[in-house]
């Protein structure tokens, strides 16, 4: 790799390179943890453990998450927030290496899109810039958070609704992909996740149905007025759900029943909009079936907004970073896979992408969406994936402990460190980003999709994991991670 334009970044590039195998432990350790939303306690802890060891204060459990933590150091402004999700999914297990559906452990969950390498990237960037600072006396405060359950679109808008973020100047948000870029405008859609709950009466469904209300008709004809709203739906809108309670068997009328809604749209006034039409739907429902209906958000996020000043510094380094050198043996893997997963079979990307315009908004959600609309904020995007193969399936989870992912995660650090001294040295960089800011959220201003009183739901996902943990537990990473300055 070619010089950077400052000393700065060229210590954070010998930072990484002398700390790859460090920052690989730490990619395979959280892969093999496999850790579901809200249960990523192993995870992290190993993240907080390696960032205390370099000096940095952390704070467990903030907003009321056990699994999430906010890690500082330095003193002073700017003040540079670097965030990521490090979560697993359901039923996702899957070696890595190999190209053909191999679980690790039997219907336990996995890492099948990668966000094991988004906490690698994390806390390497981290101490990369933590030291850089020390060296060259950089001015400024690091603030390191992890989020808990990005995959059900939890955390960071109770952080944003808490204060977190209140006295953070701009953000970095690293995600795995399997290009090297970044971009900015409307990035992702907005989303709230709900829960309805009808309450009812049981009964014999045979001997005295009369005397029953039924909550599970009220689901289903929740389920088909939604259908009907489709019509009448815009464009940009989505709706989907699964029944959570339908009852435990035939015979009894379920007194209660419950179903989990996720609605999107475009903008976060849109998503809003459709939540307050389903909620009217429910009680048209609860209405019909002598039930009564209670809702209970479990989050709500806004879309992902992209600031244009901050990605076109991270562009400028991630042209001198370039694309890591990929081996024959990890194009013919890459490519294999891709034969598996049925889509194009043209191996790892040979060169960057270039910002060439605003993004394209894609239909899914990220909760960093809140951080996004909060301060300015760019989205990393690294190559640490092979392209085009579907995430949250086998395919996507093949090439997470391999050689791939790890040169993927050293380029997605770099971008970030990199971009994050430019800030760290020029306040008028700093001052930049946040005019651009204020013209691209002009005439929207933020304000929480969560209800005020709103606690986040932190016990997802616990009986999952106690039932899988102990099977997952013999293939953990033996090795610690080890950071030199
Ligand atoms: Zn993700």
């Amino acid at each position: 790799m070619s010089d950077f334009d400052s000393p700065e970044k060229n210590y954070v590039r010998d930072f990484v390179a002398r700390n790859r195998e460090a920052l690989a432990c730490v990619s395979d350790s959280v892969f093999y943890f496999g850790e579901l939303g809200m249960q990523e306690h192993r995870t992290c802890e190993l993240l907080c453990s390696v960032l205390e060891e370099h000096g940095f204060q952390v704070e467990r459990n903030i907003s009321g998450f056990p699994t999430g933590f906010m890690a500082t150091y330095g003193a002073g402004a700017p003040v540079i927030a670097l965030h990521a999700e490090y979560d697993s999914n359901p039923t996702n297990s899957q070696r890595s290496g190999v190209t053909e559906k191999d679980e690790i452990v039997p219907g336990a969950p996995g890492h099948c899109e990668g966000h094991n390498v988004n906490a690698a990237v994390l806390v390497t960037s981290a101490l990369a810039l933590r030291h850089a600072m020390e060296k060259f006396k950089l001015r400024g405060t690091l603030k390191i958070f992890g989020a808990p359950a990005e995959e059900q679109l939890i955390s960071r808008p109770y952080f944003v609704r808490d204060g977190y973020f209140d006295d953070v100047d701009l953000a970095f948000h690293g995600h795995i992909l399997d290009e090297l870029k970044t971009d900015y405008g409307l990035i992702q859609n907005a989303s709230i996740s709900v829960d309805f709950t009808f309450h009812g009466e049981s009964a014999h469904a045979a001997m005295w149905p009369w005397r029953g209300r039924d909550a599970l008709d009220a689901v289903v004809l929740m389920d088909m007025g939604v259908a009907q709203y489709r019509e009448h739906m815009r464009t940009t809108m989505t709706a989907h759900r699964v029944i959570t309670n339908g009852g435990q068997q035939p015979n009894v009328i379920p007194a209660l029943a419950s179903v989990w809604w996720y609605f999107r749209d475009s903008t976060a006034d849109g998503a809003r909009g459709l939540f307050e039409q389903a909620k009217k739907i429910a009680q048209g429902a609860a209405l019909m079936t002598n039930t009564e209906v209670q809702f209970n958000v479990r989050s709500a996020v806004w879309p992902v907004l992209g600031n244009q000043t901050i990605a076109e510094v991270v562009q400028r380094n991630i042209a001198v970073i370039g694309m890591p050198r990929w081996t024959e043996h990890e194009q013919a893997f890459a490519t294999n896979l891709q034969r598996q997963a049925k889509v194009a079979e043209d191996g790892l990307r040979p060169a960057v992408t270039p910002l060439l315009g605003p993004s394209k908004q894609i239909p899914a959600s990220n909760d960093a969406g809140d951080v996004s609309w909060k301060v300015p904020m760019t989205r990393v995007w690294f190559p640490a994936n092979v392209p085009h193969i579907p995430f949250h399936h086998w395919t996507g989870g093949a090439a997470l402990a391999t050689s791939i992912a790890h040169k993927g995660g050293e380029a997605g650090t770099l971008a970030i460190a990199t971009s994050a001294i430019d800030f760290l040295k020029d306040p008028e960089l700093v001052d930049s980003a946040k005019r651009s800011f204020r013209e691209a959220t002009a005439g929207t201003p933020y304000r929480s999709l969560l209800p005020a009183e709103q606690e986040a739901p932190v016990h997802v996902n616990e009986a999952a994991m106690e039932k899988f943990r102990p099977l997952m537990e013999p293939f953990y990473v033996k090795q610690r991670p080890h950071f030199i300055a």
